[in-house]
């Protein structure tokens, strides 16, 4: 049998009276893309957290190469090779690029990732590395994001709303940067809104409803109508 990767097993998750995930259970293979849609407020970003150790999950809930990790602190996670890519960036606004990226880089994990490797990727954020990551356009900062998040030489790499907030030329050219981020053997979940997008990029799809799997499947087989249904309920 094949290595386990990521397992996610019947997990439930609250927000004080809140149920914001029901019995959630999916799985992803070390170097597979899963794509995670579903509605503004499905649960996609709780579910995301809750794998890197930002929101309470029970212990056996969630496992990864066969450990159980769920709710470990997400120092923790992070070491064990999993990292977020937040919505929203998340850059630490006083520091300058360079810094955001080398902060990723504090946890010391080896791998291919360096500062060199990430202005590789991003040559746009060469001539930045020195100016408030603040002063940047959405989609430098999107960059920096990513490659915070890939300076920690991860394993699995947790990305939440690739292109939300981009220009369609922008997002146009972080897809193409796709196969160069995820790469190595490296897996990911990918949240997108863009669904078409999502599908196309991923092997496998979870969707979400209201903190319900509403279906899953290969990206390449699953019909519109399906989709719809499993996105809206209608
Ligand atoms: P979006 O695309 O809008 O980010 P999402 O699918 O990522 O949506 P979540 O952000 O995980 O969904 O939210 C799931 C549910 O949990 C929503 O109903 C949301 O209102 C609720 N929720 C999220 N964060 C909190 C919080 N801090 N306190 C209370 N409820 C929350």
């Amino acid at each position: 049998m094949s290595e386990p990767g990521l397992v996610v097993d019947r997990l439930d998750a609250r927000y004080g009276d809140f149920q914001a995930l029901y019995d959630v259970s999916f799985s992803v293979a070390p170097g597979e893309i899963v794509a995670l849609i579903g509605a503004n407020g499905a649960g996609k970003s709780t579910l995301l957290r809750a794998i890197c150790g930002l929101h309470p999950a029970g212990r056996d809930k969630i496992q990864w190469r066969g450990t159980a990790i769920g709710g470990r602190p997400a120092n923790a996670v992070v070491k064990l090779g999993i990292t977020l890519v937040p919505e929203g960036r998340r850059l630490f606004p006083s520091l300058s690029v360079e810094e955001n990226l080398l902060l990723g880089g504090n946890i010391g994990r080896k791998g291919p990732w360096s500062v060199k490797a990430v202005y590789d990727l991003f040559p746009a954020l060469i001539e930045k590395r020195h100016a408030p990551s603040t002063s940047l356009s959405g989609g430098q900062q999107q960059q920096v994001a990513i490659g915070r998040a890939l300076m920690a030489n991860p394993d699995l790499l947790l990305i939440d709303e690739l292109s939300l907030g981009l220009s369609p030329i922008v997002i146009k050219d972080i897809y193409k940067a796709l196969p160069g981020i995820i790469s190595g053997g490296m897996s990911a979940i990918l949240v997108e809104q863009d669904v078409n997008r999502a599908l196309a990029s991923s092997r496998r799809f979870v969707c979400l409803q209201e903190g319900r799997v509403s279906l899953a499947g290969l990206s390449g087989d699953v019909s519109r109508d399906a989709i719809s249904h499993a996105y809206f309920g209608t």
